[in-house]
């Protein structure tokens, strides 16, 4: 490996020599700590043969590690500040930086043009202003991904992972759980970071089901019926879901929770991803 980067001295050399000045509004907490960036490739549990997406390289820590460690890397990043440094700290020749935003990635192409048929795991320590649009971009878009290992804020990992019935558990949470299999593998505290954010982080495996581990027949009723669950926390399942969206009628609600021997003033909290199949497929043959 060339100059090892997560070496405060060394971070804290480049940033000066290059004039980098770090912009707070891009999530840039750049890390310092070789072995968090090795659990964090233990966790995703990168081969040779593994072609890899990061987001945010940032000077370039964790993706030395990628590249050491992976087949290929494409890494994607939004400041074009960073492309001078990136000269000096990245001359690998299994990787492909491309500066633009995440957000407005095709992944499909990218997938298809830089990696082919390999397998391809997304691990990155993102930026936490943008946490849970870059997950659901990657899980919505429904590419050839096996696994997102991330470092993200810890109380985003907790609701990610929660169960129902938990204080943390929410809409995210389900909808995290039907796509993937969301693991926290160990916790990041915020003093292994320059600049130090305000709160520590986690490092979260999630493993995407290639198949969703319960039937529903619409999806986007099923999706509606959980976003209404949780719109009005305290109320019980029918008075939220008739509170935030139209589509679904007070009275059907109340009629499929009852066939179904559901208590109707059970609150969305207590639901996980089987029930809300079960009621929006029911809802769907009315
Ligand atoms: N990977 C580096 C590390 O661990 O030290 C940097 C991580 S830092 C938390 C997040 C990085 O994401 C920054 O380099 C930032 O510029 C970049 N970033 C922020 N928003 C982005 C976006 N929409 N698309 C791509 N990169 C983005």
């Amino acid at each position: 490996m060339n100059k090892k980067l997560h070496d405060p001295g060394t971070t804290k050399e480049i940033l000066k020599k290059y004039g980098f000045s770090l912009t707070k509004g891009l999530g840039q907490n750049f890390l310092i700590d070789g072995s968090v960036i090795e659990n964090t490739c233990d966790a995703a549990g990168i081969t040779k043969d593994d072609c890899i997406i990061e987001i945010g390289p940032g000077i370039g820590t964790l993706t030395q590690f990628l590249c050491e460690r992976a087949n290929k890397v494409v890494s994607i990043e939004i400041d074009r500040d960073l492309i001078e440094i990136h000269k000096e700290t990245l001359p690998y020749e299994n990787l492909k930086i491309i500066y633009d935003d995440f957000m407005k990635m095709d992944l499909e192409k990218i997938i298809s043009e830089e990696f082919g048929d390999s397998n391809v795991k997304v691990v990155a320590n993102i930026p936490y202003y943008i946490t849970t649009p870059i997950v659901m971009k990657i899980l919505e878009d429904r590419v050839k991904v096996e696994s997102i290992t991330v470092m993200i804020q810890k109380e985003v990992a907790e609701r990610f992972q929660s169960p129902p019935g938990s204080k943390e558990y929410g809409a995210i949470s389900a909808v995290i759980q039907y796509y993937a299999n969301p693991e926290i593998k160990f916790i990041v505290p915020k003093t292994v970071f320059i600049p130090q954010p305000k709160v520590d982080s986690a490092v979260i495996v999630m493993k995407i089901y290639e198949e969703p581990p319960v039937d529903v027949k619409d999806e986007k009723l099923f999706f509606n019926l959980i976003k209404g669950a949780f719109g009005q926390r305290r109320k019980t399942i029918i008075n939220s879901v008739s509170g935030t969206i139209r589509d679904i009628d007070k009275n059907k609600l109340k009629e499929v929770l009852e066939n179904l021997g559901y208590n109707p003033s059970i609150r969305g909290e207590k639901l996980g991803i089987e029930d809300f199949a079960k009621i929006s497929n029911s809802l769907a043959e009315q």
